[in-house]
């Protein structure tokens, strides 16, 4: 499963065969219109999930309108289960921490009247966000690209939640440093495609080079790596009573 894919941005055809990978798909939504796309999407094919959401990146004045657009999506369509890609970011778009704080409020309130689970951004604001997330007791969450302090993913684990290991472990030591540490059985891996890292295009088929990386950085087998995180893949989509 790719826990993190902004298959939205695709054109059909490029859907289509990015679903002839064969396999499960979280599609992430950036704000109210690609939450469209991303439902319309997942109607198409059973192996996307759809989330939808506003991404930190696109929090503005306006964004009131926003969630009330996805929140109207949200009663439309009960089988999105998912909330994302949404949460805080205090680096690269610091001016609008205000908006951002009243908006993962209103997504946080969300999760926890429906029952719904979220795929997290959280550049710089990985404690703000967890203890949002532990405050409000939601139960489920996926902590995309965590590339939070290490000492803190035994908390992660003991709260049942997730986080993604995605291809920029090739080159981001931070990241690897953390992942490093990460006990496997809270690992998914995602794509984050089509984003643009450090000139790398991501794409969904890197999922398989994914598994590489971290066998390496854990000393483990690919095999051994890959079957530990399908099995959690699908232990997260059971708790979701998507399977
Ligand atoms: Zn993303």
């Amino acid at each position: 499963m790719d826990a993190h894919c902004h298959l939205h941005e695709y054109g059909d055809d490029e859907v289509e065969s990015i679903m002839n990978l064969s396999m499960y798909i979280i599609a992430v939504s950036d704000n109210y219109n690609s939450s469209i796309r991303t439902v319309e999407i997942s109607k198409r094919y059973r192996l996307v999930i759809p989330a939808v959401g506003l991404h930190p990146w696109n929090v503005g004045p306006d964004y009131k309108s926003e969630i009330a657009g996805v929140e109207r999506l949200l009663s439309e369509n009960d089988m999105v289960r998912i909330l994302g890609e949404v949460g805080l970011d205090r680096k690269f778009r610091p001016h609008t921490t205000q908006y951002q704080d009243a908006v993962f409020r209103g997504f946080i309130e969300m999760a926890r009247e429906r029952g719904l689970a979220l795929n997290i951004h959280a550049a710089n604001a990985w404690i703000d966000v967890l203890n949002a997330l532990y405050r409000n007791d939601i139960p489920l969450a996926i902590l995309h690209w965590y590339t939070g302090p290490a000492d803190l993913v035994k908390d992660i684990a003991d709260r049942g939640y997730y986080i993604t290991a995605n291809p920029a472990l090739a080159v981001q030591q931070r990241y690897r440093d953390v992942v490093k540490v990460a006990p496997l059985d809270i690992m998914l891996v995602e794509s984050d495609a089509p984003y643009n890292y450090r000139g790398f295009v991501f794409h969904p088929r890197e999922i398989s080079a994914t598994f590489r990386y971290i066998a390496e950085l854990k000393g483990m087998s690919f095999d051994e790596v890959r079957k530990s995180i399908m099995e959690n893949s699908y232990k997260f989509l059971r708790t979701l009573r998507i399977l």
